[in-house]
């Protein structure tokens, strides 16, 4: 049986949102990969393409398909914002009742969208592509990325899935509701789960890298992590508390051992200046640590109190309509 909302869905508008930067061999690939699988679909579709300050001939290559295929849109930022920007300047202007997010080297599969669409279909705001294997990526970063995502959800209390990239498929409301959350630091799969609605999840095998040089060297894999746990969770404030309270404790222990001792049997005092120096060395570096930890989530705040645009736009290609606002 069909419900009024399956009727609405029934004639949707799919736009598939793909940032790039310097992916020239993948994206003819990508087009034409999504032209297939959308073929016979019930929905109508576009691809918007988001060029994060590329270098190369990816943007002439994105105009060409344009071009020939109206189809397909470009939206070009005024310089490499980093991908969960343009992530985000991709969102803000699809206008579709459906938006797709997905990467531009063929890591996530077009062939995964039909099945995205059919699951939000069913009424799912939010669809995960949950990745069942990864191919092509080191060990180092597959450890790391298993590890941090269980601590990120402990410490955010955010339900986000393990596993799951920023390859997804998100309802017109869940867009909207993003459109309100302009934070600088932002970690894009963290907010799709915070904002809530109904999510599910479809599972896939994570292909290797089509063509080209993976863009998030392991540094900026650590950052994005690292903007992640300051925007969501303030729990490292709380654990430097902890383990101050904790030094604090031990030091207090330690002196009332020192003054009974030196009561009890003053003729067994005995010079520890190293220990008085490994002592100071260590509690003044923890306390460091701490204030640099302070210093960072300051900074956030400092950051986000400027309230810049996210990104500037330089081009447009194609008929960007109600959303080219
Ligand atoms: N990307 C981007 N801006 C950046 C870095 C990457 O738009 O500053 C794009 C990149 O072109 C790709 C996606 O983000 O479409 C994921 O990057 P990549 O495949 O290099 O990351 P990996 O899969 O190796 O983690
Ligand atoms: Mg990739």
């Amino acid at each position: 049986m069909k419900t009024a909302k399956d009727g609405a869905r029934e004639e949707a508008r799919v736009v598939i949102v793909v940032p790039f930067l310097n992916e020239e061999e993948n994206l003819p690939v990508l087009y034409e990969r999504v032209r297939t699988v959308m073929e016979g679909r019930p929905e109508s579709w576009e691809i918007l393409f988001v060029d994060d300050g590329s270098s190369d001939a990816s943007a002439r290559r994105v105009a060409e398909l344009a071009g020939k295929d109206e189809r397909v849109k470009l939206l070009r930022l005024s310089r490499n914002f980093g991908h969960q920007i343009a992530i985000t300047a991709g969102m803000d202007h699809a206008d579709g009742d459906a938006v797709v997010i997905m990467d531009a080297d063929l890591q996530d599969p077009p062939e995964v969208i039909p099945r995205l669409l059919d699951k939000w279909r069913e009424g799912y705001e939010v669809v995960y592509a949950v990745r069942s294997r990864r191919e092509g990526e080191t060990w180092l970063k597959r450890l790391l990325a298993a590890g941090f995502y269980r601590i990120f959800r402990k410490m955010a209390s955010v339900e986000v899935p393990l596993n799951a990239g920023d390859f997804r498929l998100v309802d017109r409301r869940v867009v909207d509701a993003l459109k309100g959350v302009r934070e600088l630091h932002r970690f894009v799969r963290g907010l799709t789960s915070w904002v809530g609605y109904r999510q599910g999840a479809v599972y896939y095998e994570r292909a290797a890298r089509h063509a080209g040089r993976t863009k998030y060297p392991l540094w900026k894999s650590v950052n994005l992590a690292w903007d992640a746990v300051t925007s969501f969770s303030g729990a490292p404030l709380r654990w430097i508390m902890g383990a101050g309270m904790l030094v604090s404790v031990g030091g207090l222990v330690l002196a009332v051992r020192i003054i009974v001792g030196r009561i009890l049997h003053p003729e067994s005092m005995q010079p520890g200046w190293a220990t008085v120096v490994a002592l100071i060395l260590v509690v003044g570096g923890v306390q460091l640590i701490c204030l640099g930890l302070l210093g960072q989530y300051v900074s956030r705040v400092f950051e986000e109190s400027k309230k810049r645009p996210l990104y500037f736009i330089s081009e447009k290609v194609g008929d960007f309509g109600e959303a080219g606002r």
